[in-house]
């Protein structure tokens, strides 16, 4: 008979590359992703579901508990817990098959959406998860915009069919003209919401049966070999069978053909649909993200790029966070191997301070907990005690003096001034500003006249977020005082002159940040429409590499 009942089988879409020596082996089989959606699109619960399945968690619930319990302690989280948004990333690293998977959570906040953008340059590729009864929404395509300036490969969950939602080609038709990118359907749904049925395995042609639980992990599959089978309609409903029947017709004179080069360049997107609640479809998602997702790729430096396969050392810090452990009020700097092996105790060159230094007690960040790490290779993610020597887009490497690129600063849009409660606390301010500046929790300008310190940010929670750690960290009383500005950007000219003249007349409006870069303060994009007018041969910037 055409049609029986089965476990899913194992059909590759790709060929793999056939790869012998041991190091390449660890390459090949690690991937390095974040997952991009809009708020309550159903990330935490696709993350926890993810970590199910890797046999890294045993419990559902787990995820969400990280968010809460473990950092009741301390008080900064206490906003992130007040309003339900996570405002840290972190890294959780678990295995599926013979796949070892670093998983680099992002603050869904837009507040946040620099944190998001300097973790997304970590990455290898990215799972974009989409509510199926909403579409691509505004954070979705911010994120989206983020991944395409680095062409980072992306498959996409259509999630919450349990729910009635939008037609499944209306969604993809939303996806491809908000986001504009191809959608390949790999697998279908068979009905939604209450009518659900299932998914059709496009590929492989199976279909996998809708059983609505959250601890089962659906491994059962039915083969159907040709759609016109009557056991179709036995075992959907002939309703549902006859729509997956129309869907597929259509799919099939509609939709691009999968192109494994095409993905890779983020041109196309892999899509597939479940119900991450229900731990439904999470699993063919997972199968096929493993096979499709790119392992570690080259990197570029300023001066060349880097390919994993290179077996000297080297790696970028992306984030700096605080607070891990509220207890020891420590900084971990998150860094990425690019190239090389990590060995306990290795020295490697800090090339911004031209010194070398240990990397003894670095920790990966298993789902759950944090363990010393013995070995890494690329594509991983080790943390490192920060003393305060390990900046955002510092390199690190055993030799070759190199500098990783694609960690910028982005033009803040909020100002607000700082006001000193007890001024002999001015130390301490400067010092907690300082720091908070190299973790890239907020911008901190120097107006070239005056002797004040004026804050910037994407997101005014950086605000909120910056004035409770001043008070809590470094025991320093401030408060805000709004300012007109609305813009900021990097200035450079190779007109010498007017740059000298550009410098006198708006000395006003300008201010050192805290590398020591030339930035414009502007009231409005008008302000800086009309002063780029009189000042022609001067360039702003609007975003910054870091050096
Ligand atoms: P995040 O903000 O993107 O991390 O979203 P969450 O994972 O916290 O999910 C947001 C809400 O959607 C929660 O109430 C989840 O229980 C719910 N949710 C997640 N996945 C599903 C699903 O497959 N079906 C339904 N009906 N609800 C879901």
């Amino acid at each position: 008979r055409a049609a029986h009942r089965g476990r899913r089988t194992e059909q590759s879409l790709i060929n793999k590359p056939n790869v012998s020596s041991q190091y390449h082996k660890e390459i090949q089989k690690r991937r390095t992703f974040g997952i991009i959606s809009h708020p309550d699109a159903g990330k935490t619960t696709l993350t926890e579901k993810l970590l199910l399945f890797g046999g890294a968690i045993q419990m559902a619930g787990a995820v969400k508990s990280r968010k809460t319990a473990v950092h009741a302690t301390s008080d900064w989280m206490a906003i992130e817990r007040e309003r339900g948004i996570s405002v840290t990333t972190s890294v959780m690293k678990f295995n599926y098959r013979d796949y070892e998977i670093n998983l680099l959570d992002t603050p869904g906040h837009q507040d946040f959406s620099e944190d998001t953008y300097r973790v997304l340059t970590a990455v290898d590729s990215a799972l974009m998860v989409i509510d199926s009864a909403k579409g691509v929404e505004a954070q979705t395509t911010k994120l989206m915009e983020v991944c395409r300036m680095r062409n980072t490969p992306i498959i996409t969950f259509i999630n919450k069919l349990d729910r009635d939602g939008m037609e499944p080609l209306d969604i993809l038709a939303d996806i491809e003209e908000k986001l504009q990118i191809e959608c390949v359907p790999l697998s279908w749904p068979i009905g939604m919401g209450k009518g659900f049925k299932g998914v059709y395995d496009l590929h492989r042609r199976q279909i996998t049966l809708f059983t609505p639980s959250q601890d089962t992990r659906p491994e059962d599959c039915i083969v159907v070999q040709d759609l016109a089978d009557p056991m179709l309609d036995e075992l959907v409903g002939v309703f549902a069978a006859n729509k997956l029947r129309e869907d597929i017709e259509l799919l099939q004179g509609a939709a691009n053909p999968f192109e494994y080069e095409h993905y890779l360049k983020a041109g196309q997107t892999p899509v597939f649909f479940g119900s991450a609640i229900n731990n439904f479809g999470v699993r063919e998602l997972l199968d096929a993200f493993v096979e499709l997702s790119p392992p570690p790729g080259p990197r570029a430096t300023t001066t060349r790029m880097v390919d994993p396969s290179e077996e000297s050392f080297s790696g970028f810090t992306f984030k700096i966070q605080a607070n891990m452990d509220p207890a020891h009020r420590d900084r971990i700097a998150f860094f990425r191997i690019c190239s090389g092996k990590f060995t306990r105790g290795m020295k490697v060159m800090h090339h911004r301070l031209g010194k070398e230094i240990s990397l003894s007690n670095a920790t990966v960040f298993m789902a759950q907990e944090r363990s010393h790490v013995d070995e890494a290779y690329p594509g991983d993610i080790i943390g490192i005690h920060n003393h305060g020597t390990i900046k955002i887009g510092d390199t690190f490497t055993d030799k070759e003096e190199l500098k990783f690129t694609g960690i910028p600063n982005f033009a803040p849009e909020h100002f607000r001034r700082v006001v000193l409660k007890n001024p002999l606390k001015m130390k301490q301010l400067q010092k907690g500003l300082l720091q908070m500046a190299e973790e890239g929790a907020v911008q901190v300008f120097r107006p070239i006249v005056g002797n004040d310190y004026i804050l910037g940010a994407v997101g005014v929670l950086q605000f909120e977020v910056t004035m409770t750690r001043l008070k809590d960290e470094y025991g320093v009383d401030a408060t805000y005082e709004p300012l007109s500005y609305t813009l900021a950007r990097w200035v450079s000219s190779d007109n010498k002159q007017q740059l000298r003249e550009f410098e006198k007349k708006h000395q006003f409006n300008l201010a050192l940040d805290a590398e020591g870069h030339l930035s414009y303060l502007a009231e409005g994009s008008w302000r800086l429409a009309h002063t780029q007018e009189l000042f022609p041969d001067i360039v702003f910037h609007k975003t910054r590499e870091s050096v």
